[in-house]
C-alpha cells in the first residue's frame, strides 16, 4: 500500500503543486490521477519514486516511510512509463529493455533472453526486437516503455500519460493490453491522464484533483459516476451523458 500523509509540495518559485494531500493507494489495484492540466498529478507521481520530494508530509510504501530511502534503492521496485517512452535511440529495442536488468547485475546474454520474454508480454512482436526506437511507430515504441517500465520487476507501475501521444485506436489497443496485464499481473499501478473515460476504464479507484492540488473526489468510476459530490465533478465526469 501506498500511503499519503498530508503531502504538500510548493515548488521554489510558490507554485503550490500539491496542497495536503492524504490518500491511500491499495495494492495490486491500478488508481487513477486525472485532473485538468497543472492539477499535480505529475508532482504526485513522481514523489512516490522520490523524482520528487514534499515539501512537507510524508508517503510510505508498505509502511516504511520512502524519505528514509535512497532513491536508487527505492527505484529498484519501482516502474516508471512516460509519455514519450523514454527509450534510448542509440540502442536497438530488445537492449533498451535489456539495460535494465543489465544495470542490476545480470550478464547481456540473459538480460537479453529477459527482454525478449517482456516483448512478448506487451505484445510486441519479436521480429521488431532489433530495430531502433525510430523505426518503430509511435504505439510500438509506448510497448517497449511498458517493457522497459516491467524490467526492474517491480511491485509498483508509476505510468504518466503513457498513450497521450498515439492516435485513438492504438490508444484504445494500449488500454485494453493495460487491462490484461493488470489481469495476469496484477501490479499496484498509479496512472495520471487527462482523460476522464481513460480514467474510468483503467481506474479500480479514480482520484479527481483540481487545480492546485486539492482533491475533489475519490471513488470507484461506479461511485463517482452516480453521485458526483459537486458541480466541478458532474462538469468533468460529463455525468449528465
Ligand atoms: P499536466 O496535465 O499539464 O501534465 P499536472 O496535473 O501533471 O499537469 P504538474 O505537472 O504536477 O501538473 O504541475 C502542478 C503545478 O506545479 C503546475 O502549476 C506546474 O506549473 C507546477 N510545477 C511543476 N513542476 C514545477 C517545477 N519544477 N517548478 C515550478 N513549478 C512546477
Amino acid at each position: 500500500m501506498i500511503e499519503f500523509h498530508s503531502v504538500t509540495k510548493r515548488f521554489p518559485d510558490g507554485t503550490l503543486a500539491v496542497d495536503d494531500f492524504s490518500l491511500a493507494l491499495p495494492s495490486h489495484k491500478t488508481t487513477v490521477f486525472v485532473g485538468t492540466s497543472g492539477s499535480g498529478k505529475t508532482t504526485l507521481l513522481r514523489m512516490i519514486n522520490r523524482m520528487v520530494d514534499p515539501t512537507s508530509g510524508s508517503i510510505d510504501i508498505d509502511g516504511a516511510d520512502i524519505g528514509t530511502l535512497e532513491p536508487v534503492q527505492l527505484r529498484r521496485g519501482i516502474g516508471y512509463v512516460m509519455q514519450n517512452s523514454g527509450l534510448l535511440p542509440h540502442r536497438r529495442v530488445v537492449d533498451n529493455v535489456a539495460t535494465v536488468p543489465m544495470l542490476r547485475g545480470t550478464p547481456k546474454r540473459k538480460a537479453r533472453e529477459e527482454a525478449l520474454v517482456l516483448l512478448d508480454t506487451v505484445g510486441l512482436d519479436r521480429s521488431l526486437a532489433n530495430r531502433y526506437p525510430n523505426q518503430l511507430s509511435g504505439g510500438q515504441q509506448q510497448r517497449v516503455g511498458v517493457a522497459r517500465g516491467l524490467a526492474v520487476n517491480p511491485n509498483i507501475l508509476l505510468m504518466d500519460e503513457p498513450f497521450g501521444a498515439v492516435d485513438p485506436i492504438v490508444r484504445a489497443e494500449l488500454q485494453q493490453e493495460l487491462l490484461r496485464l493488470q489481469r495476469e499481473l496484477g501490479k499496484t499501478v498509479v496512472f495520471v491522464t487527462h482523460d476522464i473515460d481513460e480514467a474510468f476504464l483503467l481506474g479500480d479507484r479514480v482520484v479527481i484533483l483540481r487545480t492546485g492540488g486539492k482533491v475533489a473526489q475519490v471513488g470507484t468510476p461506479a461511485e463517482i459516476l452516480a453521485n458526483p459530490i459537486d458541480e466541478f465533478v458532474a462538469t468533468f465526469v460529463g455525468a449528465d451523458r
